[in-house]
């Protein structure tokens, strides 16, 4: 059992691991390596430094920072996050952890599908959380567009309530080894989804027009939005709502970073992952 798990291993995440490991809480770093902070080429308002530094070396040395002082840290991908008694499990594509809390620095959300028809279609057959709005297509044709592990996770929880479930990849590979059968795929490129007043296909490339009731995106890897629309957790102009404690209305649920929104610059995401890695000692020590 950790005492905390943090879900990013950018600026935001690892400044939280480096304040809550210091008060002796067992805590784990659970991330990717693709981060907002790796794309800045060349940074120069970040305070200390006389000539510019790169994203990606300051990315670099952050998780260097945190392995010096013996901060567990693994990369991986987080797919889901469950309540349990009193605890969370938090699922990535290797294995589970059991946790007290979880810290959401996963980042801004910039995933869009920019297929056509989207936007228009949005709580109108098209849901972005197969745990949340599966239901509602019970029995029906389910697309879930996307080829990562995420993808795979979402069809799985949908092929529960349907067994007309296909996943489109959109022109992209599923991985092979998967850790859930997945009867249909179709791995054309999408020109749109169209409707009239609801979903009814997707039109491929090749000018198949496929028939379906909901299409779940699923694209990329899980976001803060995909695991605060799971857990309840209030969004607001889709950043993630937090309290003067870096606290989420779920307890146990904080975030800190470009995902909570505001000002997003390296020094916010610090700042934000200092307060809540003491926020988090101060709960769990009763300080
Ligand atoms: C092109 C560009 C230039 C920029 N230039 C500057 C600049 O000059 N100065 C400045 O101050 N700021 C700059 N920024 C902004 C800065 O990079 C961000 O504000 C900062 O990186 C935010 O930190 P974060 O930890 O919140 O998120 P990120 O750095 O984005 O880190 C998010 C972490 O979450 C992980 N993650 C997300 N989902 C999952 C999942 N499902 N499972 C596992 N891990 C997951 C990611 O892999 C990553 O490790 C720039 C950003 C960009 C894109």
């Amino acid at each position: 059992m950790y005492d905390c798990i943090i879900i990013g291993k950018g600026p935001a995440g690892i400044s939280t691991a480096i304040y809550i490991s210091r008060s002796n809480l067992k805590c784990l770093v659970v991330g990717k390596d693709e981060t907002a902070l790796k794309k800045a080429k060349s940074i120069e308002n970040y305070y200390g430094f006389e000539s510019p530094i790169s994203g990606e070396e300051l990315f670099r040395r952050g998780i260097n920072q945190a392995k010096n002082q013996n901060i567990e840290i693994k990369n991986d991908e987080v797919l889901d996050i469950e309540y349990l008694n009193n605890s969370y499990l938090v699922k990535t594509v290797n294995n589970e952890y059991e946790t007290k809390t979880v810290v959401l620095a996963t980042g801004k959300n910039r995933k869009m599908s920019n297929i056509l028809g989207e936007d228009k279609f949005i709580g109108k057959g098209i849901s972005y959380c197969a745990i949340c709005d599966g239901y509602f297509f019970k029995n029906k044709n389910i697309a879930v567009i996307g080829s990562g592990e995420y993808a795979i996770h979402e069809a799985g929880i949908l092929q529960n309530v349907s067994d007309k479930v296909t996943i489109f990849t959109n022109g992209g590979k599923l991985p092979e080894n998967r850790s859930i059968e997945i009867k249909n795929v179709i791995e054309g490129r999408i020109d749109a989804i169209r409707g009239d007043k609801k979903v009814e296909n997707i039109l491929l490339n090749d000018k198949r027009s496929i028939p379906v009731d909901g299409v779940f995106i699923a694209q990329g890897i899980a976001s803060s939005i995909d695991f605060a629309k799971k857990l309840g957790i209030i969004l607001e102009n889709n950043n993630i709502v937090i309290n003067d404690n870096m606290e989420t209305n779920v307890p146990g649920i904080y975030a800190a970073g470009d995902c909570t929104g505001g000002l997003l610059q390296i020094s916010k995401a610090i700042y934000e992952g200092a307060k809540c890695g003491l926020s988090i000692a101060k709960k769990l020590k009763n300080i």
